[in-house]
């Protein structure tokens, strides 16, 4: 009797197999992502996935969380693990893919049914009205479009990639500022920190001398009286950038992934449509030769025409257009480029066919200290925190904090054509971006003692060492007689643990652009400007003439972009006439 019972349950067993009616059960499985292992929960049963679960992460806020967010959804619908990974996001899209695929196996699925690759989507075209059309979701694009809704325009935002944020939403967020009260205050009362750079003609000295004195000095001087006023208004929207007290405070420190993330949503919030995965192929022009629209793709890849009154171009740079980069500057033949997939040019390109002039075009700046493996940049405050580059004969070799071409320039005299970047934990705890660094596994440590700081540099630890004590020496005396460093001297690296990363220059900003004037109106190669058409953002040449400094990208997009979403509304309002 009990053999003819388990008999019974073993063929029930089987013939719920073979049906694909074997109940519900949950499956879990862990891959890394992009800064954190990726856990994730699958519910199959009875022939189906019932349900994906993002189970745990540490997923970068603002990049990652969008395909947290898109995956498990768009598994969900199409019933197969491998669906369209979200561009941008494309290392924490794959975890979860692999996750789901392992969970699927795990649950005896057919994986050629649920290890299918998605089909496309069938196209749907698609069109639109409205006063003010801008290409490009990064700082530039969300400040000018945010700015336009407040002057009354309705606005649509087109953006090629499937996550807002451009080249923006990797950098640390931080911005310049010069002859801001606050700024002035803490200068007053703190003996240790360079007071230069906190009047604005300090500031515009110094972007010119850092852009080889051929930036357009207008633009320039714009931009500097504006860094006051503009970091007063992101502060009445809502943005936490104060001045630090232990910094040289010529800057804000960073609201990093926030600008965009925040930025965003108050667009939405006032009334704006951002269009995702739609791409801008042209500019449309009326009779008149104004921009009034564009054509581009939607996300389905069916037909995209947006009509408007007026059109700012925000698409960033064209750091990701190697072979632009190349023909451009032929000396940098071979370098990588730490830019995100979508900084092609394509609004200069774009512009361009319907007149524009362009500005600076050859001076594309390589940022020193770019992980060459990841493509990842380290940004200047591991420098101007205190950090240091040694060569690999555990030595220093220029002033860390001058300007970047200076420094790129020097690393690529070294033999190897690399450096090592050199930090401590109290500059780790001192900026979240750089800690950030650690999870990604591009800065490496802690190393606890200097003799594995040299092992890891493959350097003499003596040499090492030496340089240490040396540097060590140089903050107590607030003094480098070596290189004459730039430093504020704000701390030493005597306290380990340290940290160290392998880095040389990469593709990082392209300084020249489409001509703009002081209210971000495009100029034509007839000398006039183009009406309708505005530029905001690294898309524009004459800003940074040379060579960009630190901190200026941010600002340049702040500022320009708000003075374009001002113009085109103004433009847009007073061309109300179809
Ligand atoms: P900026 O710093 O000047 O704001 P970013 O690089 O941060 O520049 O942002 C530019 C944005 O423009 C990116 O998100 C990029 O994907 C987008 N973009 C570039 N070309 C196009 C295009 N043809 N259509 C729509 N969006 C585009």
């Amino acid at each position: 009797m009990k053999k003819a019972v388990s008999l019974l349950f073993v063929l029930a067993f089987v013939f719920s197999c073979v049906a694909g009616v074997a109940e519900v059960s949950t499956y879990t499985a862990t891959y890394r992502g992009y800064t954190s292992d990726i856990t994730v929960d699958v519910d199959f049963g009875f022939n189906a996935i019932s349900d994906v679960r993002v189970v745990s992460e540490k997923e970068t806020n603002g990049i990652g969380s969008y395909a947290i967010d898109a995956l498990p959804k768009r598994i969900l619908a199409e019933q197969t693990c491998y669906v369209d990974m979200v561009s941008g996001a494309t290392a924490t899209s794959a975890a979860i893919r692999a996750g789901v695929a392992d969970c699927l196996r795990q649950a005896g699925a057919d994986m050629s049914v649920f290890g299918r690759n998605s089909e496309d989507p069938a196209p749907i075209d698609a069109a639109y009205n409205c006063d003010v059309v801008v290409i490009g979701a990064g700082a530039a694009g969300l400040t000018a479009a945010y700015e336009a809704l407040c002057g009354g325009a309705s606005v649509i935002v087109v953006e090629k990639m499937d996550i807002p944020g451009g080249n923006t939403v990797r950098s640390s967020g931080a911005w310049n500022v010069a002859a801001h009260p606050d700024q002035l205050a803490i200068h007053a009362t703190n003996d240790n920190l360079v007071p230069n750079r906190t009047t604005v003609e300090d500031f515009v000295e110094y972007t010119m001398t850092g852009g080889h004195d051929i930036n357009d000095i207008e633009l320039v001087t714009y931009m500097v009286e504006n860094s006051a006023p503009i970091t007063d208004w992101m502060r009445s929207l809502g943005f936490n950038c104060e001045f630090s007290g232990n910094a040289s405070s010529t800057s804000v420190p960073g609201v990093a992934r926030g600008l965009i993330t925040g930025m965003k949503d108050r667009v939405v919030e006032k009334g704006g449509m951002i269009l995702l995965s739609s791409k801008a192929e042209s500019i449309l022009t009326n009779d008149e030769g104004a921009a009034c629209g564009i054509k581009g793709t939607t996300s389905t890849s069916g037909a995209l025409m947006v009509n408007a009154k007026a059109v700012v171009v925000a698409t960033g740079g064209f750091g990701r257009n190697l072979e632009m980069v190349y023909e451009l500057k032929p000396e940098y033949e071979g370098f990588i480029s730490n830019n995100q997939v979508g900084a092609t040019g394509d609004g200069i390109i774009m512009a361009q066919a319907i007149g524009a002039d362009v500005v600076d075009m050859e001076q594309i700046q390589a940022h020193p200290t770019v992980h060459q493996a990841s493509a990842n940049m380290l940004t200047e405050g591991c420098r101007g925190a205190g950090g240091i580059l040694l060569n690999t004969s555990g030595k220093r070799f220029i002033d860390e904090c001058t300007y970047r071409d200076i420094v790129a320039n020097a690393i690529l005299e070294q033999d190897q054509q690399y450096a090592y970047l050199l930090i401590n934990q109290a500059i780790v705890d001192s900026n979240v971006n750089i800690a950030g660094y650690i999870d990604v596994g591009i800065l490496k440590g802690p190393f606890e003692t200097i003799e594995d700081v040299a092992e890891f540099m493959n350097a003499d630890t003596a040499s090492v060492r030496e340089t240490f004590d040396a540097w060590n020496g140089y903050v107590a005396n607030e003094n480098d007689p070596e290189f004459n460093s730039s430093f504020t001297w704000i701390r030493d690296l005597s306290e380990g643990p340290w940290y160290c990363a392998q880095v040389a220059p990469g593709i990082h900003h392209t300084m020249g652009g489409l001509k703009i004037n002081t209210s971000t109106e495009v100029i034509a190669t007839t000398g006039e400007a183009i009406p309708g058409l505005f530029a905001a953002g690294e898309v524009t040449g004459g800003v940074h003439g040379g060579n960009r400094v630190g901190g200026n990208a941010i600002l340049d997009c702040l500022v320009f972009g708000k003075t374009a979403g001002d113009s085109s509304a103004v433009y847009a309002l007073n061309h109300a006439v179809e």
